[in-house]
């Protein structure tokens, strides 16, 4: 495997070598390094924002339609470089190939799509009585993503705040960086104006923490964790600037007593496993009537012991590795947590995953018998590790449901759809899922409580990026 040796950032429209350290990207499939970038310095990172600064006038001046040919040049660049990345997350996530064409650079590339769709459909201005309300887009972004994802974030952050006018200061996650410099070789590529977007690389707690706090950074779009999340409203609050913030989860699965159990646990565990259990949507607590626990643990066997763990380049994989040791540690630190609290380990635990490569691997998990004050019910584990809790009635079921720092995602099974909707309804959280129902990127996507503040997606991503202007006694146009 040859290494990625990116030693520069991109700042005003050229590439510069940098001066700061270097941070090291490991293969999850091996563990080897596969990669290094730049650990940007101060200076960079000062560099950057007053190159986004800088452009921000005139960008923001052009047209709608100027500003989405640069995104539809950017999706097609994506498709003819769309094996190159699909390959890169494979091997710095561990996303089995099928699942990273698909979700990891197939949804990215539509969410850029749809995006150029609905901003032709966009009213800028409106009139309220005597005033002609104005959207203006907010200024420079600091865009900051994870590593589960990468190009989902950087993209869908990136392409917003481009077709709003606004103009962007990317760092990328220091684990997974190396599909964002693929973006902005194509941004180098496609030929937008200098300044309009911007890269730097480093640690969150330095190179993160300089952009939420410089004065000239207007708006912080952030995925993350909910503790950097934390952190990051509390420096931008110094300035004042707008947070979007989309953090962690611990989402419930209701499955009420009439739903079709075995489709119910089938798609439930195919979520909740999905990315090795890197997602923050991952349904994690799996919520049955007590009387059909039995059951339904005998269905989470049967479904896990289908999995075939290994390269998640081998097109026979349907789970790789985990992204990085810290990863593999924590998740093996919370197995052990769920048998110190006394839940059933019915499937997977500690033992090492055998006939796999070097990296970052851990045995599918479920525990049953789980109960909302252990450990494993309440911290988002971010690895495939499954809790199964009983209930009793379906007002326990919602009350373990809400019972969480969390809301950003959720799901109903029942054969009653109106029962299933009353349910969700109850639920406090972005978004429930109806019987398995898919995902839809026009809808808004983004967390309650401790999950985040901000929406992504659709109309209501967009709007995100904008500030209002009320403009009172403006002649009214015929
Ligand atoms: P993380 O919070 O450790 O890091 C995310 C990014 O924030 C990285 O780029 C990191 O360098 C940066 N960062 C960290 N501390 C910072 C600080 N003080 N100031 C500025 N930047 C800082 O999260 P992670 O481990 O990369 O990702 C996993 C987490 O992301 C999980 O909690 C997961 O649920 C969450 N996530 C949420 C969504 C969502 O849309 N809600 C999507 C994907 C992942």
């Amino acid at each position: 495997m040859s290494i990625h040796d990116r030693d520069e950032v991109y700042i005003g429209g050229s590439w510069r070598r940098s001066a700061g350290g270097v941070i090291e990207v490991e293969s999850a499939i091996t563990g080897a390094v596969m990669g290094r970038v730049p650990d940007s310095t101060p200076h960079e990172v000062a560099d950057a924002v007053a190159a986004a600064r800088a452009a921000f006038p005139a960008w923001s001046q052009t047209t709608v339609d100027h500003r989405l040919q640069y995104l539809t040049l950017l999706a097609k660049k994506v498709d003819e470089r769309n094996d190159e990345l699909t390959r890169l997350i494979s091997c710095e996530v561990g996303t089995p190939l099928r699942v990273s064409t698909a979700v990891q650079v197939g949804l990215p590339r539509r969410v850029l799509e749809s995006y150029r769709d609905l901003m032709y459909r966009f009213e800028l201005q409106e009139r309220i009585g005597d005033s002609l309300v104005l959207r203006e887009p907010i200024g420079v972004v600091a865009a900051i993503t994870a590593w589960n994802y990468p190009l989902q974030q950087v993209l869908g952050k990136v392409a917003a705040a481009l077709a709003t006018g606004c103009t962007v200061v990317l760092k990328p996650s220091e684990v997974a960086p190396l599909s964002a410099f693929v973006v902005a070789d194509i941004i180098d590529e496609i030929g937008l104006p200098p300044g309009v977007f911007n890269l730097v690389s480093g640690r969150g707690d330095t190179v993160g923490e300089e952009l939420v706090a410089h004065p000239d950074v207007d708006m912080v779009t952030f995925t993350g964790s909910t503790a950097a999340g934390r952190r990051i409203g509390e420096v931008a609050a110094r300035t004042v600037k707008r947070v979007a913030l989309e953090l962690g989860g611990k989402s419930a699965n209701i499955i009420l007593d009439d739903a079709d159990l075995a489709q119910a646990v089938k798609v439930g565990v195919a979520n909740c496993f999905t990315n090795t259990g890197q997602t923050c949507t991952a349904l994690t607590r799996m919520l049955v009537p007590r009387t059909q626990l039995t059951q339904v643990e005998d269905l989470v066997r049967a479904r896990l012991a289908t999995y075939t763990l290994g390269d998640p380049l081998d097109p026979s994989t349907t789970m790789g590795p985990l992204a990085s040791a810290a990863q593999r540690d924590r998740v093996r630190d919370y197995i052990r947590v769920g048998i110190a609290e006394g839940a059933d380990l019915i499937y997977g635990g500690l033992d090492e995953p055998t006939d796999v490569p070097t990296g970052f691997f851990v045995t599918p998990t479920a525990f049953s018998n789980v109960r909302q004050d252990m450990r494993i019910a309440r911290e988002e584990i971010f690895g495939p590790v499954l809790s199964i809790l009983p209930y009793d009635t379906e007002d326990d079921a919602v009350e373990i449901a809400n019972d969480t720092e969390y809301g950003l995602a959720g799901a109903v099974w029942s054969a009653d759809h109106d029962r299933a909707l009353r349910i969700a309804r109850r639920m406090r959280t972005g978004a429930v899922d109806i019987n398995g129902s898919y995902f839809n990127m026009l809808a808004p996507f983004g967390g309650y409580k401790q999950s985040g503040n901000g929406r992504e997606l659709g109309l209501y991503g967009l709007l995100e990026f904008y500030e209002l202007k009320s403009v009172q006694g403006a002649p009214v146009e015929s």
